[in-house]
């Protein structure tokens, strides 16, 4: 092992230097500034080369984590960055946003006394050198395949599978519904926790490669839409990474006013407006206003930091349990506390006031319970525990369920759990309708980046192996994607 390592016992940790609150108010860019090649070696060093490391073993992609570590505390980043995109298709996004507290560096063994190896941010920086050194090229195919594979959804279960089976020779078309390429990464997930162009610079690297993009293009038995029979007759295989998208709603009374909207509708605009849309934002622009966000997870710390950007008069943030017990990452809410929102624990929604438009959130003081079946600390209300919230802003942040597709669809041989997620075998990501796939969000339900990306490479691999025994014996099929189907 190098000499280098082992360094946790006299280097401290520390995480890429952050902009001051008060800036980063002011804009969305990213927070976290870049480690310098000598901070990254420094970190790095600290890790302790485990035989058995638990980091990678809680890294839903597998990484190699000690490997690339060990590689970049020597200097070889070249070498690290070749491992470290070996099992990861995004490592810098993955670096940037996934909840590492939770995954590879809640399992650092170094973790207790003296702070984890700062797993994420040495992964985001050794994949944004390889871009600054033009090592980062298309995986392009090493021979050409006449199958065809269509993709619904660009999000990242949709571009990691795009990015491996193109890479496997296959002519790979996806379909999505939005104008841009990148699902959730681009639409939901703020730009000061992902830059946009971190992903645009991603669908150019597809491109290069050969995934056709068909945008503005739902599948779905509308007008102008592509039916999935007729996605199915176009190419070899279909894969449906369609994500989650029906908001969870809170009922009670006033839940019908106006200035009461979605946390994906505020964020969506939010992201457009950050792109250079122009998009009228009308009630969904927090400026000047006194918000109230509802919820305690991702989706909210995204709304809440948002509206401070946006000019809030004031940040609220109704969340019916306590810190401890909120699903959000810590790490968020420490950045939004000090970025100026504030955290209203133990309180739940009861009623929302006004005549036509919102003015306050009349809302119950709760407490925690005995632990429920599933070992949650359960919550009930506190006597005499109302209170009211000056309100003309309130974004509901409460989850996603899946769209119903098979309705949707009209397609009532796609089966699907009670929950609405897509149901596929375990082992082959497949649906039950032969040749169609499915991964990412439609199938876990609301989850994360990183499991996206997971899912979306090992359906590719089982769509490769499908088709594969598809063609024994015979030709195969080379389905013609570019000719003209009826919706287009
Ligand atoms: P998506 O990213 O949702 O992509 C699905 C794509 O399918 C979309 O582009 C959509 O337009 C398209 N589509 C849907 N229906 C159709 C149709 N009928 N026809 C054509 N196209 C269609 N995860 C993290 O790891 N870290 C975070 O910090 C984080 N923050 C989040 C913040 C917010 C606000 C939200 C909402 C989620 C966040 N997540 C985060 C979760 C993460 O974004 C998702 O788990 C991930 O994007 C799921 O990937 P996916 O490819 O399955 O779906
Ligand atoms: Fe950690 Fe996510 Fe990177 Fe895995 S992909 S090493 S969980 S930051
Ligand atoms: Fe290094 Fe921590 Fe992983 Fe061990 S668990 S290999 S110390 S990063």
């Amino acid at each position: 092992m190098s000499a280098k390592m082992l360094s946790f016992v006299s280097v401290p940790q520390a995480q890429p230097p952050r902009r001051e609150a008060g800036e980063r108010r002011g804009d969305f860019d990213e927070i976290y500034e870049d480690f310098t090649p000598a901070q990254a070696g420094t970190q790095a060093s600290r890790c302790s080369q485990c035989g058995v490391p638990f980091c990678s073993i809680h890294c839903p992609l597998g990484n190699n984590i000690p490997d690339w570590l060990m590689l970049t505390a020597e200097g070889r980043l070249e070498e690290a960055y070749a491992v470290s995109q070996a099992t990861n298709t995004f490592p810098e996004i993955c670096g940037r946003i996934c909840p590492q507290d939770r995954l590879c560096e809640g399992n650092c063994v170094i973790e207790k006394g003296f702070e984890s190896v700062t797993i994420g941010a040495v992964e985001r920086y050794i994949t944004d050198t390889a871009f600054e050194k033009g090592w980062v090229k298309p995986a392009m195919p090493v021979r050409e395949l006449s199958s065809s594979v269509g993709i619904i959804g660009a999000g990242p279960a949709g571009l990691a599978a795009a990015e491996r089976l193109r890479a496997t020779g296959h002519q790979v078309h996806v379909y999505d519904r939005h104008d841009r390429v990148g699902g959730l990464l681009i639409y939901g997930i703020p730009g000061f926790k992902l830059e946009k162009d971190i992903v645009a610079r991603r669908e150019k690297l597809l491109q290069d490669q050969g995934v056709v993009f068909h945008l503005s293009q739902a599948i779905g038995s509308g007008e102008g839409e592509i039916t999935l029979k007729q996605l199915r007759e176009r190419h070899d295989a279909v894969l449906i990474a369609t994500g989650v998208y029906k908001a969870r709603e809170t009922g009670g009374p006033g839940a019908g006013l106006s200035g009461i909207v979605r946390a994906l509708d505020y964020l969506t605009v939010s992201n457009r407006r950050s792109l250079g849309d122009e998009v009228p934002a009308g009630e969904l622009d927090a400026a000047g206003k006194d918000v109230v966000v509802i919820g305690g997870g991702d989706t909210a710390m995204d709304c809440v930091r948002t509206a401070i950007r946006q000019g809030a008069r004031s940040v609220k943030c109704l969340y019916r349990r306590d810190r401890a017990n909120m699903p959000g990452s810590v790490r968020e809410v420490k950045n939004a506390e000090e970025e100026g929102v504030e955290f209203v624990w133990l309180a739940a929604p009861e009623a929302f006031l006004g005549d036509e438009t919102v003015t306050g959130v009349r809302a119950q003081r709760m407490r925690l319970g005995l632990p429920d079946a599933t070992g949650r600390q359960s919550i009930e209300p506190e006597p005499d525990g109302l209170f009211t919230i000056k309100a003309d802003l309130v974004i509901k942040a409460l989850g996603f369920d899946p769209e119903p597709l098979p309705e949707l669809w009209q397609a009532a041989d796609l089966e699907v759990s009670r929950w609405g997620t897509v149901k596929v075998d375990r082992e082959r990501f497949e649906t039950s309708i032969p040749g169609v796939f499915a991964a990412g969000d439609i199938v876990r339900g609301a989850s994360l980046v990183v499991w996206a990306i997971r899912d979306g490479r090992d359906a590719a691999a089982q769509i490769d192996r499908w088709i594969g025994e598809q063609t024994v014996g015979e030709q195969v099929t080379g389905k013609q994607a570019s000719a003209p189907v009826a919706a287009e």
